[in-house]
């Protein structure tokens, strides 16, 4: 449930980071580079009221007229009909609405959520001294998420939905760290990830001199790099079975970690794909020491004067770039990848 969520506001006031593309909302106004006037027109208020925010998800851009919009502002057009909009009011209300942000209890640095956490740290730095819009349709690429979520937390047979959180220090700091997983069931730990694009896995070819070859289309021939054309009878085949994206792996560990610290440990955790066609099960091995690791690393950028680095290309988590809707500031921001 959480992943189709939008991100939630970073309460902590993180460290001043002096990037030529970092500057606070209004000053941006006076910076004169090319990125900013791109920032500005795909990020910055157009025609909008919305004065309270200054940094964060403030609002969306407009289908219709590519305009930066409060989310109040938006909900308000489309109640009054003013532009030629493709969605009904009633889903761009479902799309646009905010859900209220965590409060941190007296004496917290940090309430951070699990899936805040696995974000990229730098995106969540970035996050935090920008303002920002997302395409409408991508909002509501999340929102049929969440709807998906619903249907299956209502249908589900096991426990769903149930709000988990831990309180512990990191270097001074009283960290609370809270998650929801999409269903516990006869000690294993869910989550639905409802994508276009599901994890597959891979058959590979090797000769017997142990290149990897190529198959020649669907004929029984293959083409190896030392040995040219060879026939079935010399090729070995392997399989790899569809693995689960890197962060959905840290999400379901660190579900599994609150859960334990609940009093109510798994023994197993699944990422249930839900693609266009087809449903995609696979299996994540738990592994609480690394989880804790990770969890101080996370934190630890998050918390550290400088700005982290960007997810290194080819990583597999690199996809995030392709949706980030601060990429343009990121490319600009030290320290350079
Ligand atoms: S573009 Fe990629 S590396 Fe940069 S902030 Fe966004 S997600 Fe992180
Ligand atoms: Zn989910
Ligand atoms: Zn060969």
């Amino acid at each position: 449930m959480e992943q189709a969520t939008l991100p939630a506001p970073f309460f902590l006031k993180l460290p001043n980071a002096t990037l030529p593309g970092c500057r606070p909302i209004g000053s941006l106004e006076e910076w004169h580079s090319p990125l900013a006037k791109q920032h500005k027109r795909r990020h910055l208020p157009m025609n909008t009221t919305n004065t309270t925010n200054t940094t964060g998800l403030l609002g969306i851009i407009c289908p219709v007229d590519d305009a930066s919009v409060a989310f109040a502002d938006c909900a308000a057009c489309a109640a009054r009909g003013g532009k030629p909009c493709p969605f009904p009011p009633e889903v761009l209300a479902a799309v646009v609405q905010r859900r209220p942000a965590f409060q941190k209890a007296p004496g917290e640095d940090l309430v951070i959520s699990v899936t805040e956490l696995i974000k990229c740290a730098r995106r969540t730095r970035l996050e935090a001294i920008h303002g920002y819009y997302e395409l409408l349709g991508g909002l509501y690429r999340m929102q049929r998420g969440t709807w998906i979520h619903g249907v299956l937390e209502r249908l589900a047979t096991g426990e769903a939905e149930k709000r988990l959180e831990w309180v512990f220090r990191r270097n001074g700091r009283v960290v609370r760290l809270t998650g929801k997983p999409d269903l516990v069931r006869d000690g294993v730990v869910y989550d639905y990830k409802v994508t276009e694009n599901p994890p597959r896995g891979r058959r590979h070819y090797a000769c017997q001199c142990g290149a990897e070859v190529i198959k020649l289309g669907r004929a029984r021939k293959y083409t190896c790099p030392n040995c040219g054309e060879v026939g079935q009878q010399a090729i070995f085949s392997t399989y790899d079975a569809p693995a689960p994206r890197t962060s959905h792996t840290w999400q379901l560990r660190m579900y599994a970690l609150l859960l334990a610290k609940a009093g109510t440990p798994v023994k197993a955790g699944e990422v249930i794909y839900l693609g266009p066609k087809e449903i995609v099960r696979v299996p994540v091995t738990l592994d609480e020491a690394a989880t804790v690791a990770r969890i101080k690393a996370q934190l630890d950028l998050l918390f550290a004067d400088e700005m982290p680095p960007a997810l290194a290309d080819g990583s597999d988590d690199a996809w995030a770039c392709d949706y980030c809707p601060l990429a343009e500031v990121c490319k600009q921001a030290p320290p350079k990848s």
